[in-house]
């Protein structure tokens, strides 16, 4: 387990990875309950190209890779913010590290919620993607169930209230191939010093 933190915007930020084989996350995958809590609770639910009922399964979308390095980024919540104020922060964070993470691991991403690179998605219009080659889908989106494999894969838990001394928790991961837990390490370091 890689377990550090790093100042970013005068924020401590810590961060969890962890290596895990696809075959044992796929245990973790409900697809059909998960999605179904989307569209019973969740108001993006069918608004874009990356969120159930578009979203493909775990098993395809991750289907030519056989890990995935988990991270979990997470930081405490101020007394004057909410975890909606941080969430959007911490992810784009997340994104400044794991859209130059795919390219060093010739490995496939999974993003920390829906895609947003458009203010609106063009799903919603009934029109191709602006940029088909950036689309990238969350675990939870696929059907996997994010708090149990944050707290097995990564000893954290994602907790989703505003209580004092609470946190925020962002996931995601990048999927590869034959590459060694040293060299992965070494790679992640190197990247984080640069977000
Ligand atoms: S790139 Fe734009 S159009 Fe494509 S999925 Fe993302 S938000 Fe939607």
């Amino acid at each position: 387990m890689i377990s550090l933190n790093f100042n970013k915007d005068n924020n401590k930020i810590n961060l969890k990875a962890n290596i895990c084989s696809n075959d044992i996350l796929k245990n973790y995958m409900d697809f059909d309950y998960f999605t179904g809590l989307c569209k019973d609770g969740c108001p993006h639910y069918n608004l874009s190209y990356t969120c159930p009922p578009n979203s493909p399964k775990f098993t395809y979308y991750t289907k030519d890779y056989d890990y995935s390095l988990v991270i979990a980024m997470y930081m405490e919540i101020d007394k004057d913010q909410t975890i909606n104020d941080i969430h959007p922060y911490l992810r784009r964070v997340l994104s400044d590290l794991l859209i130059p993470l795919e390219k060093e691991v010739n490995g496939l991403l999974t993003d920390g919620g829906r895609c947003r690179y458009c203010e609106s998605c063009t799903y919603i219009d009934n029109l191709p993607c602006r940029y088909p080659d950036k689309i990238r889908f969350s675990m939870e989106a696929m059907g996997i169930d994010l708090d149990k494999v944050c707290k097995d894969i990564l000893n954290h838990s994602i907790v989703w209230d505003n209580n004092e001394n609470s946190y925020c928790t962002v996931l995601g991961s990048v999927n590869f191939n034959d590459l060694s837990y040293d060299k992965i390490e070494k790679i992640l370091l190197s990247l984080v010093n640069c977000i």
